[in-house]
């Protein structure tokens, strides 16, 4: 572990036997978080189609189609409806129009 003071360290351990997870996990989820914090959002959206939604994915370092299947969004990489790639395409602005002339039907709704 390259220079962290001791204390830092132990609190560190203190979780991953808390946990079950190992340091590093531990480390590289902290850090994780740091740069999505501070890189911004991983999602960018790339094209909106009649029936697909392409969203970019830099975490993933790919693209992702969300389909509008049956009036509702489905992310073809987690195979749910409920991920954030679907919540992302929800906030498109022309989503948004699609939902306001019925095309999609919001969640819930
Ligand atoms: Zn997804």
């Amino acid at each position: 572990m390259i220079g962290l003071p001791k204390r830092i360290l132990r609190k560190i351990d203190e979780e991953a036997k808390a946990s079950g997870i190992p340091r590093s996990d531990i480390v590289a989820r902290i850090v994780y978080e740091y740069y999505k914090e501070n890189l911004g959002p991983a999602l960018s959206h790339f094209n909106v189609y009649e029936d697909h939604v392409t969203i970019k994915d830099e975490d993933l370092e790919r693209y992702v189609d969300v389909q509008v299947k049956g009036g509702r969004l489905y992310c073809t990489y987690d195979e749910t409806e409920s991920c954030g790639h679907v919540d992302y395409a929800w906030q498109i602005d022309r989503v948004q129009d699609m939902i306001r002339r019925g095309d999609i039907k919001k969640r819930g709704s």
